[in-house]
């Protein structure tokens, strides 16, 4: 039976977002969906998997809510989430800043994927990525600004120190999926920049509807595949710190008290016993199993 993944996001007023999370997990039971669904009074954030035809039933369904929801779609194998979880927010996607005008009303330019594969190339542009520094050292933009940044909520002071950088020219965010380059954007223009675009759909649309021209790399997504490249022909720009063979297999020192964040290819994780240093391979707090990337 055919499968699919689905990613979408909508910002549009929520009256009850308590009764929205309600019914969103009735429906997910009902169809057998499993993923993470995020509602809050600026709209819905979602990411989840099941039978091709409970997916269709599902868009149609969320559509009745928020008409103009666009959504991502990918063909899978078989489920890619363990569980679903529904939850209720201050935001659909947590920056931390108050915007004076919701996101439904004001956010920066989107531009399609043809329209962005053209604007990359102009000279006047600075490149933002919108994401956390692993997911942008995994893959991202050639010439983008990737900010060395941990979690969404840095982003607004990272912006307001490097206020030089981006002053007076046109800026084009990009993310994963296109939601955090909706409230980025919202908040720039806020602050003051004046021409801000972002790339409808993000990555993921964009490997969809384009060659992936200007993207190296491989693209973080929030489900069990955590690695998808935009296109077949793209592969992973990053090394295994052990070997220098080219890999994209991100995972966690064995030990729980280091976690750090690194890159071994399948045969040197086995070979190291997942840990960065000696240190680490006699510590006694190893645990069993490699905690999921998370986003
Ligand atoms: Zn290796
Ligand atoms: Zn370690």
């Amino acid at each position: 039976m055919p499968y699919e993944a689905l990613l979408y996001y909508c910002f549009a007023p929520v009256e009850n977002p308590v009764n929205l999370e309600r019914s969103q997990r009735r429906i997910c039971e009902e169809l057998d969906l499993r993923g993470r669904i995020i509602v809050a009074e600026e709209g819905i954030n979602g990411t989840v998997s099941g039978t091709a035809e409970a997916c269709a039933q599902y868009r149609e369904d969320l559509r009745k809510t928020f008409p103009d929801i666009e959504f991502k779609i990918d063909e899978v194998e078989g489920h890619v989430f363990k569980g679903l979880s529904v939850k209720v927010r201050d935001e659909i996607i947590t920056m931390g800043v108050p915007l004076g005008t919701p996101v439904h009303l004001k956010t920066g330019q989107h531009l399609s994927p043809d329209e962005w594969r053209e604007a990359i190339q102009q000279d006047d542009v600075v490149l933002l990525d919108g994401r956390n520094d692993y997911e942008s050292e995994l893959g991202h933009f050639e010439g983008a600004l990737l900010p060395p940044l941990e979690s969404f909520r840095d982003f607004p002071a990272w912006i307001l120190a490097h206020r030089e950088q981006l002053e007076g020219k046109r800026i084009l965010t990009y993310c994963t999926g296109g939601i955090r380059c909706e409230k980025l954007s919202a908040w720039m223009l806020q602050e003051g920049f004046e021409e801000v675009y972002q790339l409808d759909g993000g990555i993921v649309r964009y490997g969809k509807e384009t060659d992936g021209a200007g993207f190296v790399g491989m693209n973080v997504v929030f489900d069990d595949r955590v690695l998808v490249p935009p296109t077949p022909a793209h592969e992973p720009i990053t090394h295994c710190r052990e070997c220098n063979a080219k890999s994209a297999n991100y995972v966690n020192c064995a030990n729980v008290l280091c976690n750090r964040r690194m890159i071994l290819c399948p045969g040197c994780e086995e070979s190291t016993s997942r840990c960065c240093s000696d240190e680490c391979r006699n510590a006694p707090s190893l645990r069993a199993k490699n905690a999921k990337l998370r986003a």
